[in-house]
C-alpha cells in the first residue's frame, strides 16, 4: 500500500514529519482524535492508501459502498487524478463516541481548482474513530469516500 515518507514533511500540512502524524495512523494505530483521523485520510487520499480510506469508513456512512473491490478502484482512480495541495482544520471536538472536524482541503483535478470545505461528521467504534460523512460547504467537489 502507497505510503508517505516516514521523514517528509506529513501531507496533512500538521508541519510535522509524517512518521510523527499521520504515518503510524496509516499503518494500523488508533487515531486519538477525530482530527487525528481525519488528517490521516487526507493524507491517505494524497497517497493512494485506499485501503485506510475503506477501513475508516463507518459502517452506516452513506459513502460506504458494497462492492468493496470497485469502491478501492474508484477510490484508486480518485486520489491518481487529484493533486493534494493541502489541508487546514479550522476546528475540531469530540463529545463522547461523536466527533466533528471543520476543515479546507484545497485540492486541483485537471488543472481546477476542486478545493472544498467540509464540516464532516466521526463515530467512534471500539475505540477508533470512524468517518461517517460531511456537509459541504462548497457546492461542486468532487466525489469521494
Ligand atoms: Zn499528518
Amino acid at each position: 500500500m502507497p505510503r508517505p515518507s516516514a521523514n517528509a514533511p506529513c501531507p496533512c500540512g500538521s508541519g510535522t514529519k509524517a512518521k510523527g502524524c499521520c504515518l503510524p495512523v496509516l499503518l494500523g494505530a488508533a487515531p486519538a482524535t477525530p482530527e487525528a483521523l481525519m488528517r490521516s485520510r487526507y493524507t491517505a487520499y494524497a497517497s493512494g492508501d485506499t485501503g485506510h480510506l475503506i477501513r475508516t469508513t463507518h459502517p452506516d456512512s452513506p459513502h460506504r459502498e458494497a462492492d468493496v473491490r470497485a469502491w478501492a478502484e474508484e477510490l484508486r482512480r480518485y486520489c491518481a487524478a487529484v493533486r493534494f495541495l493541502g489541508l487546514t482544520v479550522d476546528t475540531s471536538g469530540e463529545d463522547g463516541d461523536t466527533g466533528r472536524v471543520r476543515f479546507y482541503a484545497r485540492m486541483a483535478l485537471d488543472g481546477r481548482d476542486v478545493s472544498f470545505g467540509e464540516d464532516s461528521r466521526f463515530r467512534r467504534v471500539d475505540g477508533r474513530w470512524l468517518y461517517v460523512d460531511g456537509a459541504r460547504r462548497t457546492p461542486d467537489g468532487p466525489p469521494r469516500a
